[in-house]
């Protein structure tokens, strides 16, 4: 099985106001050439020799890079790993970050995948996210995209903002349809403590999210895109047949990713592990010691297969849970197994457990019985 590697860049052009993500602010550009040093210099030291088929450059905004950058970056992590010829190798990309001249650079350094932050199509929307870009930039940008050969590209909507409607979210939708790119990704909105957006809501200034409407919004786009003729792999990810994300998928079957970066995590197959989050403090450790690792944990293996497994369409394997972990899930299980079935949130199907439409809506509790 092959690795993935994950490179985060935490620069922003500004700061949206629900985001609690590891970024800073692009403030100059000796700030971002240092980090890029620095990133090389830890993908440089790092001691194993593997074979991987992902790249993620994630973040942050990515595209805020020069394709200079990129490429040095890209190359560290040519000297280091052995890079099938087929990989995957992604970048975050937000709209108005990009020019036709730097997406030509990035796809000749071998950049295939464009991952496309364009949440929402209403302009309102962006504004109260403070997403520093509008709808019409995110349609220019992608045509960007596709004039430059991008052929896989995945959008991210959001979903469940304070004050979206149902129309709204339906109008939404049918705009990523009609541009029909390859995946999708959805993001149910969720508070995080101390962003600018809890103090408005906090405040009364924004609603509260409401989350039997967000539920219907999710329903709504179960139907649309099946109907379009995407296939949802993932509880929340959508693709065109054959289009499902390698990288991410390694996270949902266990399979080991290795990331750099300040506040990238790892998982090496037994452990997680995590480097520091605050940018500065990064930079220093790794110019001092090599190493910016500041958690590193075993993981409950058998919990996360379970976890992760029902995440995806296809569910959990039995036999393979049963060969990797020597017990039948079904038979440790039995009573809460059967509880949720009769339920009607999960089901079983050739060997497999999954969720049902229903159980996707309840995830949470469906997976707090195997945690
Ligand atoms: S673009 Fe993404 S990472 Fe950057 S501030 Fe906005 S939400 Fe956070």
């Amino acid at each position: 099985m092959e690795a993935g590697v994950y490179l985060h860049i935490p620069f922003c052009r500004s700061r949206c106001s629900y985001c609690d993500f590891a970024t800073d602010v692009y403030r100059d550009s000796d700030t971002v050439e240092q980090y890029v040093d620095v990133i090389c210099t830890e993908i440089s030291l790092f001691s194993k020799s593997l074979i991987i088929d992902t790249v993620y450059f994630g973040g942050g905004t990515p595209s805020l890079l020069s394709p200079e950058q990129v490429g040095r970056i890209l190359a560290a992590v040519r000297s280091k790993f052995d890079i099938v010829p087929n990989a995957e190798v992604t970048m975050e990309m937000n709209p108005a970050t990009v020019t036709p001249e730097s997406l030509a650079k990035y796809r000749s350094l071998g950049i295939n995948r464009a991952s496309f932050g364009v949440q929402t199509f209403d302009d309102r929307a962006l504004k109260l996210l403070a997403r520093g870009h509008d709808a019409a930039d995110a349609r220019n940008t992608y045509a960007m995209l596709r004039d430059a050969g991008f052929n896989n590209v995945s959008f991210d909507l959001i979903a469940g903002l304070p004050g979206q409607t149902f129309a709204q979210w339906r109008r939404n939708l049918d705009e990523a349809i009609a541009l029909s790119p390859e995946h999708i990704s959805l993001y149910l909105l969720e508070i995080h403590q101390g962003t600018p957006l809890a103090e408005q809501v906090r405040s009364g200034r924004q609603p509260k999210p409401d989350d039997e409407l967000a539920a219907e919004m999710y329903e709504l786009m179960l139907d649309r895109l099946a109907l379009a003729g995407y296939e949802q792999y993932e509880i929340s990810n959508f693709s065109r047949p054959g289009f499902e994300s390698r990288h991410n998928s390694k996270y949902w079957t266990l399979d080991p990713v290795f990331g750099f970066g300040v506040s990238a995590h790892s998982f090496d197959g037994m452990q997680r592990f995590a480097n520091e989050r605050d940018s500065a403090t990064y930079v220093e450790l790794i110019r001092e010691s090599g190493s910016a690792e500041v958690m590193r944990e075993d993981t409950n293996l058998e919990s996360e297969f379970m976890f992760l497994g029902l995440r995806l369409e296809a569910g959990i394997d039995l036999d393979r849970f049963s060969i990797r972990f020597g017990y039948d899930l079904i038979d440790r299980y039995a009573t809460e197994i059967n509880g949720m079935i009769e339920n009607g949130l999960v089901e079983m199907t050739l060997g497999r457990l999954r969720l049902t439409r229903k159980g996707k809506l309840f995830s949470n509790e469906v997976f707090a019985a195997f945690v």
